[in-house]
């Protein structure tokens, strides 16, 4: 992993390798912490934090939902990130990782002796899925392992424990030969990928699941506003796993995942593996947007001067 010079931790600015906890950190044992995934690129105007605002809400709503009183308000949250990035000094894009948890205290199922931290890290990093996924694609298989119930665990929450849900998946599809899940939800719709969203074309419809069985996603947020925008007709609606296979063309979103096309599912090829129009043409969209070139969506870019 890379490193940087310095974490965020508790207020301080501590180095790198000094921000350490301890083996009885409350959340190790009992999963119950929250994060944020949050990007930042390099534009022609310095680096720009892609939709801080809504991450920064995500965050403080994930916490409301598993009963985590934040120690810090928006402002100080946003404040903390922005000073972070200019101690760091980087270069290169970089992504950003607050996550807020129990410290050590007491070892009951509870945190009731816990007090609650916050910390922040930021590296410097291009691409989870490497640029080669992001141009030709990658091969999704629908996941053994079923979507997080809603009636067990909350999905709206970027949550610590919901994440053993998404490892477990991608490492069976990795396992089995395809780069990504794809995991239905109890009713057996798509409800998303282990960290991404789902979209599929179908006659020249962009069509992505609601959120009732998955994360509200920032850049399905995004996507539907870009496509919206160019005249590309959008439908929120659920969908099968037969129809997955017969679709025009797929991709998956996220912060780390940006556009990512999908040449086969379930070994069903699709568009006879070439990345489809209405993916190429939303990707460009996107990139423009997040390196600062359409200037109607400025607003979403937080430059640090
Ligand atoms: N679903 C899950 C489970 C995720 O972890 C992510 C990544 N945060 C997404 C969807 C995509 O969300 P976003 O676009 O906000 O990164």
């Amino acid at each position: 992993m890379q490193t940087a010079k310095y974490i965020w931790m508790d207020g301080k600015l501590l180095k790198w390798e000094d921000a350490n906890i301890h083996i009885t950190t409350h959340t190790l044992h009992y999963g119950n912490g929250v994060f944020e995934g949050i990007r930042a690129y390099k534009t022609k105007n310095g680096l720009a934090i892609f939709r801080l605002k809504k991450h920064i809400k995500r965050l403080l709503d994930s916490a409301k939902i598993v009963m985590i009183d934040s120690p810090y308000s928006y402002k100080e949250i946003k404040d903390a990130i922005v000073t972070l990035i200019k101690k760091n000094e980087f270069k290169n894009n970089i992504y950003i990782r607050p996550i807020i948890y129990y410290a050590d205290g007491n070892l009951g199922i509870l945190p009731s002796e816990c007090k609650v931290r916050f910390s922040i890290i930021a590296w410097e990093w291009s691409s989870l899925i490497d640029k080669d996924g992001l141009k030709t694609g990658i091969k999704a298989k629908i996941s053994s392992f079923r979507r997080n119930s809603i009636n067990s665990t909350m999905s709206k929450a970027k949550a610590v424990s919901n994440y053993l849900n998404s490892q477990m998946s991608k490492k069976e599809a990795l396992d089995c030969g395809y780069d990504v899940a794809l995991l239905l939800d109890d009713n057996g719709f798509i409800a998303e990928a282990s960290g991404e969203c789902f979209f599929m074309v179908r006659n020249k419809t962009l069509i992505t699941p609601p959120n009732d069985n998955s994360l509200e996603s920032i850049t399905q947020d995004t996507v539907i506003k870009l496509a919206k925008n160019m005249g590309i007709k959008v439908r929120r609606r659920n969908i099968t796993r037969d129809e997955v296979y017969i679709c025009d063309e797929a991709f998956s979103t996220g912060t780390a995942a940006e556009i990512t096309p999908f040449y086969e599912i379930d070994n069903r090829v699709i568009n006879n593996s070439q990345t489809g129009k209405i993916t190429k043409k939303i990707q460009k969209a996107y990139f423009n947007l997040i390196y600062g070139n359409t200037l109607k969506y400025n607003k979403y870019l937080t430059y640090i001067l």
